[in-house]
């Protein structure tokens, strides 16, 4: 399981998205001291989805 506590950057200009995949590297360029966990109302990462769709179909594979 490639997954991870969600987080999110607290930066303002960041997009207003959390991460939850180990490989998503949106989530690995936020640097751990501006990194903030929990969902907080924001949506998944984009990237974040295209990795659990990927993993999924690997596992059924
Ligand atoms: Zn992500």
């Amino acid at each position: 399981m490639a997954l991870t506590k969600p987080y999110y950057s607290t930066r303002d200009e960041a997009p207003r998205v959390y991460h939850d995949r180990v490989g998503c590297n949106i989530g690995n360029s936020i640097p751990p001291e501006e990194r903030c966990y929990g969902i907080h109302g924001r949506s998944h990462c984009r990237e974040c989805r295209e990795l659990a769709i990927e993993e999924n179909e690997t596992a059924q594979g």
